[in-house]
């Protein structure tokens, strides 16, 4: 049988109208004001034809206008497709016309800029409509899709993930079971809305009742400033975020601060020992776009004896690892009410990833006899030398934690002896000397792990998400020929 609910936003304005929903720099609303804002603008985005059922794609930079511009299209049951901000105009007309997107909305400022051919509308045209009859949704069905969002594209083309209301559901549930639900908890918001890490935040406050403090991007100095003086308990967070995070950071963080959410990508060692000796409480963890947000996380009380894993599977989950022989390192298979049922109009992608309810994620991992996971690498990534496993991660870490180090990418090259061997690019801080930083792997890795050559380049390849995409790191060599 159909499970159905009552609509998110409005229930939430029913159980706890006067609660702040959202806070930004400059202004504040409850969610009753929320909700008679989103119901406004939905009614408004009747008037373009919008309807139940539209695919209709959203381009916005963090607002709060954005938020309720996103409840009013779910509230109507519009199916949301995300689109990235940092996307190229090739890569945005390949999303909308993929994803059969009839209309896109953007907030002003990206209006012009972001692409011509497709009926669209600025937030301030749309607010200037009269209203339509359209009117919010009573109840929402689980099964229904709610958001279309694409994946970073870090490991070929981004394939369109439907996330279905039970997906965020289970989502919001799954996460709360393990960090608990606290009576003053503020999530800060610092990551963008359009992906996973953001959108999920939003989802948890209108579900769990909790206030979002919205930044519009991320400014460490703004992020300490919620912490000490906005009552921030829980943020979500990148690498590179945290990082600068502890550059910014000279007192240690009150008590009310009680998680850093880290997740979207591998987290050196060293920084998670930097954060431990600061008595940050990292809670590492493991999710994509498919799963929506985090499947697996380290819960409060493992977070520093099992520093470097990404936790145990959260509480609606399962996960495996398929390898040939037990307790080895393979792919790692996730299984639960948060993951996709697959991706838009690509069936082929769908039944390649996922078997008999099972996702396989591409990524390659192990679990410890306690049942806790650690994440090596994609399996794409896998760099096969002599017949043993390297990791780029694993590599990438080791340097990252020499200080003349800013950046580093390890990708395999070609090799007659070994078939491949690593390579490293890197982003110095200031130069030093090869010899150096080759003794300084040959301390910490094993011989077959030390890159072969040392690539000192000005960026990395990174895609929208600012993800290092390894496949391309050579190319960065061939342009630097043709500058040349
Ligand atoms: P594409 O699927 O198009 O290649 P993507 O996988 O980068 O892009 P996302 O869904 O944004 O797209 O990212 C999810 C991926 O991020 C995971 O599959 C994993 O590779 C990586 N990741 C997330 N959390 C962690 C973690 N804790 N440790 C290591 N890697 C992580
Ligand atoms: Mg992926």
């Amino acid at each position: 049988m159909e499970q159905t609910m009552p609509s998110w936003l409005k229930k939430r304005a029913f159980l706890s109208p006067n609660r702040i929903a959202v806070k930004t720099t400059n202004e504040e609303i409850t969610f009753k004001e929320l909700f008679i804002k989103a119901e406004e603008i939905g009614k408004k985005l009747g008037a373009l034809g919008i309807e139940k059922g539209s695919h209709v794609g959203i381009l916005a930079h963090n607002s709060l206008d954005f938020v309720i511009f996103l409840h009013a299209l779910l509230g109507i049951g519009a199916k949301v497709v995300f689109l990235n901000t940092k996307l190229t105009e090739k890569e945005l007309s390949f999303q909308l016309e993929n994803s059969k997107v009839s209309i896109l909305i953007t907030d002003d400022k990206l209006f012009k800029t972001s692409i011509t051919g497709i009926q669209k509308a600025s937030f301030s045209e749309v607010k200037k409509l009269e209203k339509s009859n359209l009117s919010f949704q009573e109840e929402v069905s689980l099964s229904d899709v709610a958001t279309i969002m694409y994946t970073s594209g870090t490991t070929g083309n981004p394939k369109g993930v439907v996330q279905t209301y039970g997906n965020h559901w289970w989502s919001a549930t799954g996460s709360s079971l393990n960090l608990g639900l606290h009576d003053n908890d503020r999530w800060l918001l610092a990551v963008p809305l359009f992906h996973i890490s953001g959108f999920s935040i939003l989802m948890r406050s209108v579900i769990y009742g909790m206030t979002v403090i919205l930044h519009e991007k991320f400014e460490a100095e703004r992020v300490q400033h919620g912490i000490f003086h906005e009552g921030v308990t829980i943020i979500s967070c990148v690498t590179a975020m945290l990082q600068k995070m502890l550059e910014h950071l000279h007192e240690p963080y009150p008590d009310t601060f009680r998680c850093l959410l880290l997740g979207g990508g591998p987290a050196p060692l060293p920084i998670l020992e930097k954060c431990k000796e600061a008595n940050i409480p990292v809670y590492q963890t493991y999710g994509m776009t498919e799963t929506s947000s985090q499947i697996v996380t380290l819960s409060p009380e493992d977070a520093l004896t099992k520093l470097g894993s990404a936790g145990k599977v959260l509480f609606p989950a399962q996960l495996k690892i398929k390898s040939e022989n037990h307790h080895e390192a393979g792919e790692i298979v996730v299984k639960g009410p948060n993951v996709t049922k697959g991706y838009l109009y690509n069936e082929e992608a769908t039944n390649k990833a996922i078997i008999d309810g099972w996702l396989h994620t591409g990524d390659m991992g192990y679990v410890d006899e306690d049942g806790y996971l650690y994440v090596l690498d994609r399996r794409s990534d896998l760099i096969i030398s002599g017949g043993e496993n390297v990791y780029p991660a694993e590599i990438e870490s080791v340097l990252l934690s020499h200080p003349a180090v800013k950046e580093a990418g390890v990708t395999g090259q070609d090799d007659e002896r070994w078939g491949k061997v690593p390579a490293a690019f890197l982003v110095m801080a200031h130069s030093i000397e090869e010899s150096e930083l080759r003794s300084f792997c040959q301390k910490r890795l094993a011989s077959f792990k030390i890159p072969a050559n040392f690539y000192f380049v000005d960026e990395l390849t990174r895609n929208a998400s600012n993800k290092l995409v390894r496949r391309k790191l050579f190319s960065l060599l061939e342009d630097q020929r043709n500058e040349d």
